[in-house]
């Protein structure tokens, strides 16, 4: 695997690759790297002949300083773990690289109301940080194949909707890819590290819930069961941002269920401190 910290050399080995007739799987992540990340790895290995993985804690999308500040780093392992991966390229820039002329002219996303809903509404500016750092990624890496993790759900709607906004979406293929999970069912998270034991153990709790609304899903009125919800989270001292069912689709709010709409569950809360988010597709 070669390491290139400059996007000129980066697509310089790109275009390399894309002269032998490979096609570009890539995988933006923020490091700290776990077997959900290795998981995407391994689906664009099978998608594409040439695999590129970012590692750049982006700015611009932590709308807590304080996250960002204890932001778990673990390069040395994310470059083992990559190399074992059979990844072919990590690309790992300084921020002044993938933002050359500053953050403070970035361009504006109209996300519609991607923006102000579950993730949008309780972290204001993250979304556009996101477009703002996946915008510049995919145009230096101008991947055939996009894989990001359906752990973090509204971000693959985002980023579908900024492949439209950025005119990519015919060229691109985005891929969703599967939760992994701990054994407990813990979705797989770089913020897993700042849990204590105890605290991940309780974070459990999570998927437990995920799957109880899952296992007691019934058209009609569904408050009850977002009720029960937030409620086995906040039992366990779970300090809930949202626990709700919504349109799988546009994730927009059901509280009405006709039996055939398909759903998904999402959730955020925050354990010790370390905030968390899931989600559950109901009725696939
Ligand atoms: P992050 O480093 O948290 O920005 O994540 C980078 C990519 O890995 C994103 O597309 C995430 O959705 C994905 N990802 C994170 N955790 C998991 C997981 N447990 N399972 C699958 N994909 C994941």
């Amino acid at each position: 695997m070669i390491v290139h910290r400059t996007s000129e050399a980066l697509k310089t080995a790109i275009e390399s690759a894309r002269q032998l007739g490979h096609t570009v799987g890539f995988v933006p992540t923020m490091g700290a790297l776990h077997q959900g990340h290795i998981s995407l790895m391994e689906t664009a290995k099978l998608h594409s002949g040439y695999t590129v993985c970012s590692i750049f804690i982006n700015p611009m999308q932590f709308n807590d300083q304080n996250d960002f500040n204890k932001y778990p780093v673990t390069t040395e392992s994310d470059i083992t773990m990559l190399e074992k991966s059979q990844a072919d390229t990590l690309f790992l820039p300084l921020v002044s690289e993938v933002y050359p002329d500053g953050t403070n002219q970035l361009e504006h996303y109209d996300l519609g109301y991607l923006e102000t809903i579950f993730e949008g509404k309780y972290r204001p500016g993250h979304f556009q940080g996101v477009s703002q750092v996946m915008s510049r990624l995919l145009k230096i890496v101008q991947p055939d194949h996009l894989f990001m993790g359906q752990k973090d759900y509204q971000q693959c709607m985002v980023v579908k909707k900024l492949l439209e906004l950025i005119g990519m979406h015919e060229k691109v293929r985005l891929h969703v890819c599967p939760t992994v999970r701990e054994a407990g069912g813990l979705a797989m998270s770089s913020r897993n590290l700042r849990l204590s034991a105890e605290g991940r153990e309780r974070a459990g709790i999570i998927s437990t819930a995920l799957e109880f609304t899952k296992e007691h899903l019934q058209p009609g009125d569904l408050s009850g069961q977002m009720a029960k919800g937030r409620q086995m989270l906040t039992d366990k001292n779970i300090e809930v941002d949202y626990f709700e069912i919504a349109d799988a689709d546009t994730l927009l709010p059901v509280s009405d269920w006709n039996g055939k709409q398909r759903l998904v569950t999402v959730v955020a809360g925050f354990v010790d401190g370390v905030r968390l988010i899931d989600n559950m597709i109901l009725n696939p």
